[in-house]
């Protein structure tokens, strides 16, 4: 594998879009490169395996995210929005697995809503390379939340216990802390930081065919605790719509830079198979389909980056613009890396490959973080709500569920 791999994503992908991404330049560009040529350092170091089965992956994925941490690189909080989407985006073009190595992630609602006991005990652990999980899917479907039945009962101390199943949960072993969504016993959905080491989760692993750097399967709670420190402030839904307003452009930043790795290693096999005389001159289709490639990957960034941008904003139609241009940038590189697929040949269908990997990831990321054609039928109807009074659609935004 190149040994600059990182530093040339920042080269050949983010430096043409630099004066409309930052025209003030006053993003840290030496701190994005400082990052990739570390990021390379440790993927050297800590190589990820690339086949079907990489259970000893999460190993390799939590020492870059701790070593990130000890060289002051995993802390986004402090950077702007672009900065964390641009970082995202250099980590997928190392690998789509490393979609958890800056920032807080799902942490970051901690550090939003959580009780200040809460946020002092779990965010620097965070900040430190630890991880967060998300619990929010149910058996009866992750699009709609509104559903959820896992839910809270108030014991004999005044604390709550909440019991019920969560399903498809990403960082099932390594998250040392969980953000599980259930019903308060007023009815409410609400969501709290819980430990993973409470007694009454229990895991059941499954195997996925795509992201499987980390550990996914069923969370089940049976009567966890849950202290009045351990619940973040305010309503469920609305923190769920607020966080993945802010998460989905880094998921999709990340997803599009894997897709460029792929890109620039099937131009760099064309360009060499016709250097060397493999063939006398690149197929028109060939290019064609390399040249819409490109505008797919670079349009579906930049629709990220403006999403990311509203979302910093507050602008009040932020969750929608993340919610499509999630599924429309991770669909756009899952049409990118189909077509570019065939055009190195059997050479890029080995199951310990890079590209069939990448092709795996994106595929998981399909469902990951929204299913697309829920989070396109949100926003469209969004865009088409009426209200009693008026014949023009409604700006405000709807229930995740509706
Ligand atoms: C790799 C991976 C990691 C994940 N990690 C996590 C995690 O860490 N935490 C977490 O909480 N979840 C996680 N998920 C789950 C993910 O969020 C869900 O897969 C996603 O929200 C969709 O939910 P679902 O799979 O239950 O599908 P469903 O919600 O059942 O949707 C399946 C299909 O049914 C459609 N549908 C829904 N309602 C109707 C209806 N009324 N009529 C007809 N069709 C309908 C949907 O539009 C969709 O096409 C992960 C998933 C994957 C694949």
């Amino acid at each position: 594998m190149n040994p600059n791999i990182s530093v040339e994503a920042i080269g050949i992908w983010l430096e043409p879009l630099r004066p409309l991404l930052d025209p003030g330049n006053h993003l840290d560009w030496p701190r994005l490169t400082a990052l990739a040529e570390t990021l390379d350092e440790l993927i050297a170091i800590h190589p990820i395996a690339t086949g079907p089965y990489g259970h000893e992956r999460s190993d390799q994925l939590r020492a870059i995210r701790i070593e990130l941490a000890r060289s002051g690189l995993l802390d986004t909080t402090q950077q702007p929005a672009l900065f964390a989407v641009l970082a995202q985006f250099v980590c997928g073009y190392c690998d789509i697995d490393l979609r958890d190595s800056t920032g807080l992630g799902h942490g970051a609602l901690i550090a939003h809503h959580a009780s200040p006991a809460a946020r002092r005990h779990w965010v620097p652990r965070l900040l430190d390379g630890e991880l967060a999980g998300i619990a929010v899917t149910e058996p009866h479907g992750g699009s709609n939340p509104a559903a959820t039945t896992t839910a809270a009962v108030t014991a004999k101390d005044g604390s709550w216990r909440v019991t019920g199943r969560k399903a498809w949960i990403s960082r099932l072993t390594e998250a040392t802390v969980f953000v599980v969504f259930f019903r308060a016993p007023d009815g409410h959905l609400a969501a709290a930081a819980v430990d993973a080491t409470e007694p009454g989760l229990h895991r059941q692993p499954i195997t996925p065919a795509g992201l499987a750097g980390w550990a996914w399967g069923i969370l089940d709670l049976d009567q966890v605790p849950i202290r009045p420190d351990d619940v973040l402030r305010g309503d469920g839904m609305a923190l769920l719509r607020n966080h993945f307003a802010r998460y989905r452009p880094l998921i999709t930043a990340t997803a599009l830079g894997g897709a460029a790795a792929m890109f620039d290693a099937v131009t760099a096999a064309l360009t060499d198979r016709q250097t060397t005389g493999g063939v006398a001159r690149l197929r028109d289709t060939a290019l064609v389909t390399v040249g819409r490639a490109h505008a797919q990957l670079v349009t579906g960034l930049l629709g990220a980056v403006a999403a990311a941008q509203l979302a910093e904003s507050g602008h009040p139609h932020a969750e929608r613009w993340s919610a499509v241009m999630k599924a429309h940038g991770i669909d756009l590189a899952d049409r990118a890396t189909t077509d570019l697929m065939p055009l190195v040949g059997a050479a890029g269908f080995r199951a310990d490959g890079q590209l069939v990997k990448i092709r795996r990831d994106l595929g998981a990321l399909l469902y990951a973080d929204g299913v697309h054609d829920s989070l396109y039928r949100a926003a469209g109807k969004q865009h088409t709500a009426l209200t009693a009074s008026s014949p023009h659609p409604v700006s405000g935004l709807l229930p995740v569920s509706a």
